[in-house]
């Protein structure tokens, strides 16, 4: 089988072929992180423009790089949502496009499935299984009996950790995306803050982030007032040793919850090293019989190869969408 993929949904323009839904014979990534730095955040309008300009570009590089034509091409698969509207409408008119016009069957995918079955790139999976989602929009823990059901046991409250690693990385002048700066800076400090880890002993498996947020932004602006010196490498390493501890805390709780064998990390966080080291060494220590799956960097932040793995799935089991599919910028997870 294989599966030409689109994925549009923020600022990364990317195309993949994938072959048998584990198999990345071409995965191109055309990012706009420069053009929208200057503003510190993502600007929808100019995210949509980039997305016009290049996808014909990274159509083209992607099948060559596979050494495929289109019409070898069993599905076309195509992030249909969340995330912004003009960005996401790209990807679903060049693939509603092609599909009409080659014939080929057209598949709708969530971008979190897409972010969660990345991992079959890695290795093939076995149900049940936790996924840690921890991305820019999203931090889930999600439940998988089976390769069809996503079930959201639990999630913030608020802000989703790559938007706090973000708003923080900003506060101390790091341009954006912050999170992958600040995990580099956090290896040379230590916790010498100890910010608040929010809901760590409630019982549940939810998160929040806005106040470890808050209390980081005030540490932060009480040192400008009082002109002392802003030891970055210890705020980042405060920060992330946070965030860490709750993701992971919570994480070992749902697998004393729920009886798995598989624990998979998805999401541009997972890229993390702060978190996959902890994660790493807390289910050796706790849970040394749950498999845990990381994927490489390259699949952890948006990309059409994912997308590729899960429309796959979808192809498998016979779902497939037509050409009234649109763009859902507002996707909610459903149970299929
Ligand atoms: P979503 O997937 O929820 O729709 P998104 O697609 O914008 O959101 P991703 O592309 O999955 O998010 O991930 C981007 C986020 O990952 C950014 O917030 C970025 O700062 C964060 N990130 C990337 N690398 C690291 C890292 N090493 N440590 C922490 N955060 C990181
Ligand atoms: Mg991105
Ligand atoms: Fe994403």
């Amino acid at each position: 089988r294989l599966i030409l993929a689109f994925e549009s949904s923020c600022d990364e323009t990317s195309v993949a072929v994938v072959q048998n839904g584990s198999e990345i014979l071409s995965n191109v990534v055309s990012s706009q992180i420069k053009s929208h730095q200057r503003f510190g955040g993502v600007v929808p309008e100019i995210a949509s423009r980039h997305h016009v300009e290049q996808i014909t570009y990274v159509i083209e590089a992607a099948l060559t790089e596979a050494g495929k034509t289109i019409d070898e091409m069993d599905a076309i698969a195509v992030t249909q949502g969340p995330g912004l509207v003009g960005a996401l409408l790209i990807g679903v008119s060049a693939a509603k496009s092609l599909a009409f016009v080659h014939q080929k069957p057209l598949i709708g995918v969530h971008h979190i499935e897409g972010h969660i079955l990345a991992n079959r790139l890695v290795q093939p999976l076995t149900y049940p299984l936790i996924a840690l989602v921890v991305s820019g929009g999203h931090t889930e823990l999600v439940y998988m009996a089976n390769d069809h059901s996503f079930e959201i046991i639990g999630e913030t409250r608020d802000d989703a950790a790559g938007e706090a690693y973000d708003k923080v990385g900003r506060t101390m002048g790091l341009t954006y995306p912050g999170g992958a700066k600040i995990d580099k800076l956090a290896l040379e400090g230590e916790d010498t803050y100890h910010f608040p880890r929010a809901m760590l002993h409630e019982d549940n498996l939810d998160f929040s982030f806005s106040g470890l947020k808050s209390s980081f932004i005030n540490t932060i602006h009480n040192k400008e007032q009082r002109n002392e010196p802003i030891d970055k490498a210890n705020f980042a390493a405060s920060f992330q040793a946070a965030v860490v501890e709750v993701l992971v805390t919570k994480t070992m709780r749902a697998l004393e919850h729920y009886s798995v064998g598989m624990l998979v990390m998805a999401g541009g966080v997972a890229a993390n090293q702060g978190l996959r080291q902890g994660l790493a060494a807390a289910l050796t220590a706790q849970f040394p019989e749950v498999e845990l799956v990381i994927p490489p960097l390259s699949l952890c932040g948006d990309n059409a190869a994912m997308i590729g793995a899960a429309g796959d799935m979808l192809l498998q089991q016979g779902v497939f969408s037509d050409m009234s599919l649109n763009a859902r910028p507002g996707f909610m997870f459903e149970k299929h």
